[in-house]
């Protein structure tokens, strides 16, 4: 388990620092500049140093931190924790993200209004220390956890099914379940809800957008379709569009998969040293100390 957790987080980073260098990148003009892009060398429209994450990664780190800090999930304490990080001047924010923290500043309300174009990623790849926060809670504290931290940016029906199945499916590979169970259950149970999500419908998926349902059909191809961590980011990164993302997503779930032992050396060598061991520490952390209460509130009276 610790193993796995452990893979869960430094696949994460991995996947978002391959995937900046090509970020907005269109698969051809990834084919024609790197042939595949298969090392983290940094880069990009960010021009990063080689081993540098992004939003996906300390956005995450963020609200693992205040998980830690406060001993429990609500909505409060994600928003302070986002306001803070937006204050660190991170290298890049989503326009979600900054209105919703935006939105907390000015009203001191933890949840940013329902809406319908809300979903974006965003709230999906920040999601994975409110897994491990819940190590060993039900289904129904992981879904209310889920959403106490992703509604203070992204309050949309869309947005919270995709994160939620990302968080069923990473506590399923944590706890060691096989591919084919992941795909007939939590991957079932989102097409069936929302039937946008189907990933095979088109061969190729190119340039994903922002748009959850985009990143996520690209996250399952990638994983469902590759055996190792290795193929599986790799094929995400080279799809193009929000790679970071894509590759922070589909790095989390095949890092929890896999574990640790499964990611390139090569991958975990070339991260930024303070990214890996804060990533180690924090998820082993968060272990420890799960499950942590959450806030039985929804906080839906809060948003008008
Ligand atoms: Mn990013
Ligand atoms: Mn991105």
């Amino acid at each position: 388990m610790q193993r796995r957790a452990v893979g869960a987080c430094l696949g994460l980073a991995a996947g978002d620092a391959l995937g900046a260098t090509v970020e907005f990148m269109t698969p051809r003009e990834i084919q024609h500049r790197h042939g595949v892009h298969r090392e983290i060398t940094g880069g990009g429209w960010l021009n990063l140093p080689a081993g540098q994450v992004t939003d996906d990664t300390t956005m995450s780190l963020a609200l693992g931190e205040a998980i830690l800090a406060n001993g429990r999930v609500d909505p409060q304490m994600a928003a302070k924790s986002f306001d803070g990080w937006m204050r660190t001047k991170p290298v890049d924010i989503g326009n979600t993200v900054r209105r919703g923290i935006l939105h907390f500043r000015r009203t001191g309300l933890a949840v940013a209004p329902a809406s319908e174009q809300d979903a974006g990623n965003g709230s999906c790849m920040r999601v994975l220390p409110v897994i491990l926060a819940c190590h060993g809670s039900d289904d129904e504290t992981l879904a209310l956890a889920c959403r106490h931290q992703g509604r203070v940016t992204h309050h949309n029906p869309v947005a919270e099914a995709g994160t939620l199945a990302i968080a069923r499916l990473v506590r399923m590979a944590l706890a060691g379940t096989d591919k084919k169970n992941m795909l007939e259950g939590p991957v079932r149970t989102l097409v069936t809800e929302f039937p946008i999500f189907r990933f095979r419908i088109k061969p190729e998926m190119s340039n994903p957008s922002g748009y959850i349902v985009d990143t996520l059909r690209v996250v399952f191809q990638s994983f469902f379709d590759n055996d190792t961590f290795e193929d599986a980011v790799t094929t995400a990164v080279n799809l193009g569009g929000d790679a970071d993302t894509t590759g922070a997503i589909t790095g989390m779930l095949a890092g929890a998969c896999c574990g640790v032992e499964g990611i390139p050396r090569r991958w975990l060598k070339a991260l930024d040293a303070k990214v890996v061991a804060d990533s180690i520490r924090q998820g082993l952390t968060l272990l420890e100390v799960a499950p942590v209460e959450v806030e039985p509130e929804d906080y839906q009276s809060l948003t008008s």
